[in-house]
């Protein structure tokens, strides 16, 4: 295991109670090729920004919270930015925490070439929570700037790997909020069996100051929020295809 290599590191909790189960020392990493228009962390999308640490320094870090981590059924999450631009820093960081008995998770939102790298992330990866921002093409284009063939090819090889996912599903009122939507997301997840559930999580403007910090324009609005009955409506639609779904 190479303890050496070094990732441009954002920032880290160590105790992250809902990227994944127990409580979970999260580390977020710099860099992403999508523009989502609700990010919360736009700050990370530079590549360069951040701080560049090492395996060695992280897994020391988290080897500090090891016992409060296995005691709640956690372990370590990273997410981003689109921690899948440094699949090799992962897979090293992930086999190190592997070795030790910690439990690994990725925050991704799909859009990854499929690669050896990324063979070699899974082999250690123990869940992986994808965030599917939009099943129409058009619709994921310009909600994120990217289309989503790359993400549907990513859940196809999860479903091959047998590897547990959740998916993230942020709701947006106007956007994806539909029964007609919710209908065909749940019967284009209930194909992947080895999705275990579906997080709801409603669209809210947290992160809009950091988006005036950077100048950018900030695109969505109030409107974009969706009401509870519009999430239960979506809960109950999907528990109709048998689909767990949490946050709701
Ligand atoms: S994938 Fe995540 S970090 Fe990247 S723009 Fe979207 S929400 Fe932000």
């Amino acid at each position: 295991m190479n303890l050496d290599i070094t990732a441009r590191v954002h920032s880290q909790e160590s105790a992250g109670a809902v990227d994944g189960p127990g409580l979970r020392y999260v580390i977020f990493l710099q860099g992403c090729p999508l523009r989502c228009k609700f990010c919360h962390n736009p700050d990370t999308w530079n590549i360069k920004g951040g701080e560049e640490l090492s395996v060695r320094d992280l897994v020391n870090n988290v080897m500090k919270y090891k016992a409060f981590m296995q005691f709640s059924g956690g372990g370590v999450t990273v997410t981003g930015g689109e921690p899948l631009l440094q699949k090799k820093f992962i897979y090293e960081l992930f086999s190190e925490l592997k070795y030790k008995g910690v439990h690994t998770a990725i925050d991704t939102s799909g859009y990854t070439k499929i690669d050896d790298d990324l063979d070699k992330v899974l082999s250690v990866t123990d869940l992986v929570l994808l965030d599917l921002k939009h099943l129409n093409p058009k619709a994921h284009a310009d909600l994120t700037g990217v289309g989503n063939d790359l993400v549907f090819e990513f859940l196809k090889l999860l479903h091959q790997k047998k590897i547990r996912t959740w998916i993230r599903y942020v709701v947006l009122a106007g956007i994806n909020d539909s029964a007609v939507y919710a209908e065909n997301f749940a019967k284009f997840i209930k194909e992947f069996d080895n999705v275990e559930l579906v997080e709801l999580l409603p669209y809210h403007e947290m992160g809009t100051d950091k988006w005036s910090q950077l100048g950018l324009k900030y695109q969505l609005s109030k409107e974009n929020i969706p009401s509870r009955e519009k999430l239960k409506e979506i809960a109950d639609i999907l528990a109709k295809y048998g689909i767990e779904t949490h946050g709701a």
